[in-house]
């Protein structure tokens, strides 16, 4: 009987492709399970004895669950059942036109595989790796038909997560990636295609979310818990980065920094902080050893846990009259709110001489509410407060300041109780480039357009794999877009005079787009 390739089955005909998994750990066990619920006779092969025939008795466990819960009709359940089957050797696979392996994260473990399914495969079976951090060319290199060889870089959990890289290596055929692609999405899962390069899109995007954060705290902008508040509340971010980098391990998240900083010669960019290899130097790997960043005990006090949250400022007197001049994109709808919340708002004119840019709310004590450039309060004069970015000004519930060392009590007051009276709960940080959430964004924003202008993936790709793969509120190239290019490279700028290590060099079509008002997202 001849063995269907890839290339020759349409979406109608998708049963007939067999598909091997190999590796029947976290990951393969759910990439069997994607396939044989897609209607692939799905063969699952594993070096450790019983494994793969215990992770398909697992699976049955979770669909027998599902028909329980009625999201899944009994017979589907027997059927998707049936077309798992444990098998003991590379031989056994050849028939199948698909082999994905999710081995160990090897380089010789997976050169040493895919060198012995060559030999039992058909020629033109496609093969895929499921790796997160070795390089895709790397692993096909010694390959007789090194062009048959994909990323296919599922998310854990690979049955609930529908993001999927699908990664190019230097010798990848184009056919290879059209039809994985299209076969991927006849899963139900939403392909992004993107060149082999380190962390792909998704690892290497989401650096700055930890790395930036995990300097924060060692800079003294805030606490762990606070910074963590902050980008859930203020910034929309499903999770804060050190209750996230706790969850999937800190000697995980550390391992995939120092890999990305070691694929790409060091670069300051991803270099890992002191403070999480601190972390994994003591044991505190966050929810697997029952401490990380926070405590796990289950008699540990909510204030060390990871929805300790942050310190909000008490109620305050609000100012009854303020002045303001236009042109704040985050402070114009809280101005809005201030208004309906009783505040007189004033707007200074063009003509009148108190009118600079740097205005921004004059107080009634004299001193000002500014919003971020990147710049610190203190840069912006004696009696400063500046107001950190939110995801959406019109709807945020809390918002971040910072005041200059020598603002004056009264200063800070006002702006406190003047932001009460929008509503939001007010979180003071230390004065610093950049504060928190603009820091944070225009970071991800730099490294999204930095893998655009390299032509590793598209705009659109990226966007759709930072939402889909980590949960972000808004994808990082529509979030640049939304703030404006200018606004990111000046907090950019400012981040690069505080600390010029190169860390925040500003990626040049960035530049190109805030010079020339080219959108980021097109
Ligand atoms: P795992 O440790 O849970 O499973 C690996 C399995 O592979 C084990 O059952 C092991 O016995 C088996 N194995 C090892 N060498 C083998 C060989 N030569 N032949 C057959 N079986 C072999 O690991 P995992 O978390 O499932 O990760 C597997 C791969 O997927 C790695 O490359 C990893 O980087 C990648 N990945 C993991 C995640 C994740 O969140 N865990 C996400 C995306 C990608």
């Amino acid at each position: 009987m001849s063995t269907p390739s890839l290339h020759s089955v349409s979406p109608p005909r998708l049963q007939d492709l067999v598909v091997g998994v190999v590796g029947a750990g976290t990951m393969g066990a759910g990439i069997a399970e994607v396939a044989a619920r897609a209607g692939h006779r799905v063969l699952l092969l594993d070096v450790a004895e019983g494994a793969a025939a215990a992770a398909i008795e697992a699976t049955a466990g979770r669909l027998e669950r599902d028909v329980q819960k009625d999201r899944l009709d009994a017979e589907e359940a027997a059927a998707v059942r049936g077309r798992l089957e444990p098998v003991a050797d590379v031989a056994a696979l050849a028939a199948c036109g698909l082999v994905v392996e999710a081995v160990a994260e090897d380089l010789e473990v997976k050169r040493d595989l895919f060198a012995a399914l060559e030999e039992v495969v058909a020629d033109d079976a496609v093969l895929a790796t499921n790796t997160s951090s070795l390089s895709v060319t790397a692993v096909a290199a010694p390959l007789r038909l090194p062009g048959r060889l994909v990323g296919l870089h599922f998310f854990n959990p690979a049955p609930r997560m529908r993001l999927v890289e699908v990664v190019r290596g230097a010798a990848t055929s184009a056919a290879v990636v059209d039809d994985v692609t299209d076969l991927v999405r006849a899963w139900g899962k939403e392909p992004v295609t993107c060149t082999s390069t380190p962390g792909f899109v998704v690892n290497r995007v989401a650096r700055p979310f930890y790395g930036e954060a995990q300097r924060m705290v060692e800079e003294k902008v805030a606490d762990a818990a606070t910074i963590d508040h902050v980008l859930r509340e203020v910034a929309g971010f499903p999770m804060g980065p050190f209750e996230l980098s706790d969850l999937v391990g800190q000697d995980v998240n550390l391992a995939v920094s120092r890999s990305v900083w070691e694929q790409t010669f060091h670069d300051p960019r991803y270099a890992p902080t002191v403070l999480q290899q601190g972390l994994v130097d003591a044991g505190l790997l966050g929810r697997k050893t029952g401490r990380g960043v926070y405590s796990y005990a289950p008699d540990a006090p909510e204030a060390d846990g990871p929805r300790a949250g942050a310190v909000v400022q008490p109620r305050t007197m609000r100012p009854t009259r303020v002045r303001y001049s236009e042109g704040w994109a985050v402070m114009e709808p809280l101005l809005a709110r201030m208004a309906a919340g009783g505040v007189e708002v004033a707007i200074v004119g063009e003509s009148d001489p108190e009118c600079t840019d740097q205005i921004g709310v004059l107080l009634p004590s004299g001193g000002r509410l500014l919003e971020t450039d990147g710049s610190t309060a203190s840069s912006a004069g004696r009696d400063v407060v500046v107001l950190d970015w939110a995801l959406d000004a019109q709807q945020t519930h809390a918002v971040v300041v910072a005041a200059s060392p020598s603002c004056s009590t009264q200063t800070l007051s006002e702006a406190v109780g003047l932001l009460q009276a929008a509503g939001v709960a007010v979180i003071v940080v230390r004065d610093t480039a950049g504060l928190v959430v603009a820091r944070t964004v225009a970071m991800l924003v730099n490294e999204a357009v930095g893998v655009v202008s390299r032509g590793e993936a598209g705009r659109a790709d990226v966007d759709t794999a930072m939402t889909l793969g980590t949960g972000y509120p808004r994808g990082p190239l529509a979030w640049g877009e939304q703030v404006g290019p200018a606004c990111v490279v000046a907090v950019l700028r400012h981040l690069h005079e505080a600390v010029p290590t190169g860390r925040y060099r500003v990626a040049p079509e960035l530049r190109l787009a805030a010079e020339s008002g080219s959108p980021l997202d097109a």
